[in-house]
């Protein structure tokens, strides 16, 4: 059993962009010798999320749009009375979402879905260097 570490970066354009990080991913565990285990994907930050979709324009319009109607931009943020940096929405959609997620490899290749891709969801006001940590653990 080893765990290898690895760490990528993605300058993302701001709110709502999302990048699909699943080529990264899989050439890590490609690069990393190992066979099967699990890959910890972690985005380090309160304003952005890792999750698994489909990604495509429809699907990258209707994503935003949903967390627009659960945590609206335009109402109040305590967040922001106290900080002033207007992006009170972002940190509730990115908490929401969570930060992480674990996918299981066999024979180096991740077990996702045909559809299913790996993505960062940017949800600051602003673009960003996204440092997204790999932690691979398996034989
Ligand atoms: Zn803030």
């Amino acid at each position: 059993m080893s765990v290898i570490t690895k760490t990528i970066t993605v300058r993302s354009n701001g709110e709502n962009d999302m990048i699909d990080i699943t080529r990264q991913t899989d050439e890590a565990i490609k690069a990393s010798g190992l066979q099967d285990g699990i890959v910890a994907i972690f985005v380090s930050g309160s304003t952005a999320a890792v999750t698994t979709i489909e990604y495509e324009p429809g699907l990258k319009k209707d994503f935003p749009e949903m967390l627009a109607r659960i945590a609206p931009s335009e109402i109040i943020y305590e967040h922001d009375n106290t900080w002033h940096d207007g992006n009170g929405h972002s940190h509730v959609r990115a908490s929401l979402l969570g930060p992480s997620l674990t996918v299981p490899f066999k024979n180096k290749g991740l077990m996702l879905g045909t559809w299913q891709q790996i993505v960062l969801l940017e949800m600051d006001t602003r673009p960003r260097d996204r440092k997204i940590i790999l932690q691979l653990i398996g034989e």
